[in-house]
């Protein structure tokens, strides 16, 4: 096992917006990023220390952001946010922009757990069942090698507060780890990081099921459908009563939302043009 060294840290903002290309889907801004550009934030958000929140944006955040502004607005503070899936980057180019990378759940360990194996830098991963993210952090072992790991938890389900809500601050606090994982879905994962900041770990990502796959306890989609937009359709047919209206009735009311946003755009770029 590897031993990190921990700078001392003092929470700070993350990257200066004005440094920042961002793509803005149905008010949400998406980074432009390569998979390599994401790589380096993530180490250099380790290096500076402070607490940097990652969002990966899917169609389901779209979702979500669209009708709630609070979402949206934790979405536009996260310090980087990642496009997690195919459709979002035709989304993009559908609305005359590009995301030259879709980088996951699982992207985003694997570039921690790559830092971790080279550079000492500490993984506490926090949520999913029981078992589930220790099995995940032994098969990124078998993977990438010995890694850091600053500690697993496994919480109840449903809602953390009260005592529940102090062990995990005072487990965040004393293990003090670099990244933190956090498996709880969306958006419930991505407002607990924004509420947990004041802990200052510098690079908090929510990353909804990927320790399930991770550990094999889900079978992911193929490549081929991940890469052709069709993971969702996989993820329906295995949980179909969960995912029905999430997929079926919300994301196909965003994919309407991207259709008006388009014309809208349309329309105010040519009643510009219209200006003397
Ligand atoms: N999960 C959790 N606590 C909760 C709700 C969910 O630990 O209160 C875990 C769940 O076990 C799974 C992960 O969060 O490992 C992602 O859940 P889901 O598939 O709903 O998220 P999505 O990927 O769809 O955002």
């Amino acid at each position: 096992m590897v031993v990190s060294t921990m700078a001392s840290r003092s929470p700070t903002i993350g990257e200066s917006p004005k440094h920042r290309q961002r793509v803005e889907i149905l008010g949400m801004q998406i980074d432009r990023l390569t998979y390599a550009e994401t790589e380096q934030s993530l180490a250099r958000f380790i290096a500076r220390g402070g607490a940097h929140q990652v969002a990966t944006v899917n169609i389901d955040f779209l979702s979500i952001g669209s009708r709630d502004p609070a979402f949206r607005a934790l979405v536009n503070e996260a310090d980087l946010v990642t496009a997690d899936g195919t459709p979002v980057r035709w989304a993009a180019r559908y609305l005359g922009s590009s995301l030259p990378a879709r980088v996951t759940g699982p992207d985003l360990i694997d570039m921690a757990v790559r830092h971790s194996a080279a550079h000492g830098s500490s993984i506490f991963f926090l949520g999913a069942a029981p078992g589930v993210a220790a099995a995940a952090a032994d098969a990124l072992a078998v993977k990438h090698g010995a890694f850091h790991v600053a500690g697993i938890y496994a919480p109840p389900m449903g809602r953390l507060d009260g005592p529940e809500d102090v062990h995990i601050r005072r487990l965040l606090g004393d293990a003090r780890p670099d990244v933190l994982f956090v498996a709880f879905g969306c958006p419930k994962q991505d407002f607990w990081i924004r509420d947990h900041r004041d802990l200052g770990v510098p690079v908090s990502a929510g990353i909804g099921g990927s320790f399930d796959y991770l550990s094999g306890r889900i079978r992911r989609a193929p490549r081929w459908a991940q890469r052709s937009g069709l993971e969702w359709a996989f993820r329906l047919a295995r949980e179909p009563r969960r995912l029905a209206k999430r997929y079926l009735v919300d994301d196909v009311q965003v994919l309407g939302r991207i259709g008006i946003s388009r014309f809208t755009r349309k329309q105010e770029a040519s009643s510009q043009g219209e200006r003397p």
